[in-house]
């Protein structure tokens, strides 16, 4: 027999980060295109769009949305070649 009752959920912690901002998936929608804008340039979406990941993980529907807007996005950046060639 083993007792872990001590022991802290840390990996739950981990997973969900700090206690933030709980998103609705409104809230999320929202905040969707510029999370996944601030992403692909290479910002630190997760910071400044507080609550987003862990709705992410936690919410298929929206996670599914994230990964479909990201496609999307992606290839309209490739599309429109962002690193012009200097003149
Ligand atoms: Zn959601």
């Amino acid at each position: 027999m083993s007792r872990d009752a001590g022991r802290r959920p840390e990996l739950i912690d981990a997973v969900l980060g700090p206690a933030g901002p709980q998103l609705t998936c409104d809230a999320c929608f929202e905040r969707l295109d510029r999370y996944v804008e601030l992403e692909l340039a290479g910002h630190d979406a997760d910071a400044m769009v507080p609550g987003m990941r862990s709705h992410l993980i936690g919410c298929p529907a929206c996670g599914e949305d994230h990964a479909s807007l990201r496609a999307l996005l992606r290839a309209d950046c490739e599309d429109a070649s962002p690193a012009r060639p200097a003149r």
